[in-house]
């Protein structure tokens, strides 16, 4: 069974659920989809996967 997004119910992508992980809780096990997060703070979709990117390249071990 895939995660749902907790506002939109839409589903999740491997990459949203470590998003909400790292920009909200390590530990969480609600997750946000990226348009909900990008709502959520308020900053957009597109700067959230820069992050993303960024973290990536980082070689952080949640994406
Ligand atoms: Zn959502």
């Amino acid at each position: 069974m895939s995660e749902k997004c907790i506002l939109c119910k839409r589903e999740l992508k491997p990459v949203e659920i470590g998003a909400t992980k790292k920009f909200i809780h390590r530990a969480s096990t609600e997750y946000l989809c990226l348009s909900c997060l990008s709502k959520e703070f308020k900053v957009s979709e597109e700067l959230l996967l820069k992050k993303i990117e960024f973290f990536k390249k980082q070689g952080c071990t949640l994406f």
